[in-house]
């Protein structure tokens, strides 16, 4: 099936809205790129989101490639410079966070501290969801990983929109592209000639989940589609895995957390 198909097809199945207000997290790389592109081409109301990480060449590279894409989708873009907000770019944060917690990844940083600032902007321009660009590739990684670690119910709300998670502080996320093969959207966007970012981030690395990427890259696509279909057909057993859906407010910052101090609070200590 065409990527466009199996997009509209996502987006169906999620009952997106063309009214609702939608901000795409944009990072410069091809995912959400297409994401952004695909939405304005369907007509969606999107606005765009990126966080300049100041990570050197890589972050001002990615920066000049998500300004030009919303001049061409003629869409509004808001900006969340870390260095300015947070006062430090995200590799000096990390490496603050590993000095005292050794052995934790550069990505599961970085990404707690993402979705934190995301979900929190996204709130205050009161937007109903946010878009991502993940695809059938990093799903697939995600889901054996939590498996091979033994944590299968990190995965119980994941899919292509957030499942159960019930409070009025929390963001609802769609990953249109959650179907989509990664190769499929990296010729949809050569094709397209979207300006994208192709080289890797410089800090992602995980071993771990490098040699899944790896496995995983070895894959057809069929085989890529039969294991989120079984991820599928086991979710209704993990989510029982896992405690109830409900968020509560973390003491320090009040965003959505499950326990008393959200995971980011406990990274980032101010
Ligand atoms: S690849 Fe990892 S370190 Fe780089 S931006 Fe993404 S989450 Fe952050
Ligand atoms: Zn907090």
């Amino acid at each position: 099936m065409k990527l466009e198909q199996k997009f509209k097809q996502t987006l169906k199945k999620i009952k997106l809205n063309k009214k609702e207000k939608i901000l795409v997290a944009l990072s410069g790389g091809k995912d959400s790129t297409v994401v952004a592109y695909l939405l304005k081409k369907f007509g969606y109301n999107i606005e765009g989101f990126h966080i300049d990480l100041g990570m050197g060449k890589y972050s001002e590279k990615c920066l000049g490639s998500v300004k030009k894409l919303c001049d061409n989708l003629k869409i509004k873009l808001h900006l969340y410079d870390i260095k300015k907000e947070m006062g430090s770019s995200m590799c000096y944060i990390r490496a603050k966070v590993q000095h005292e917690k050794k052995g934790l990844k550069n990505c599961a940083i970085c990404g707690v501290i993402k979705k934190w600032i995301m979900n929190r902007e996204a709130r205050k321009l009161k937007v109903s969801k946010i878009a991502t660009g993940h695809n059938l590739d990093d799903e697939v990684q995600t889901f054996l990983l939590n498996i091979f670690k033994g944590s299968p119910e990190l995965s119980a709300n994941s899919g292509a929109i957030t499942q159960n998670i019930k409070n009025k502080k929390f963001i609802t996320r769609i990953k249109p592209l959650f179907y989509v093969d990664e190769n499929d959207i990296r010729s949809y966007a050569k094709k397209m000639k979207l300006p994208v970012v192709y080289e890797k981030c410089p800090c992602a690395l995980d071993s771990y989940r490098i040699q899944v990427r790896k496995f995983v890259d070895s894959l057809t696509t069929k085989q890529k589609e039969n294991i989120i279909k079984n991820f599928y057909k086991l979710l209704p057993k993990i989510q029982k895995l896992k405690p109830e859906g409900n968020l509560y407010y973390c003491e320090k910052c009040g965003e959505p957390s499950r326990k008393k101090i959200c995971k980011m609070c406990e990274l980032v200590k101010n």
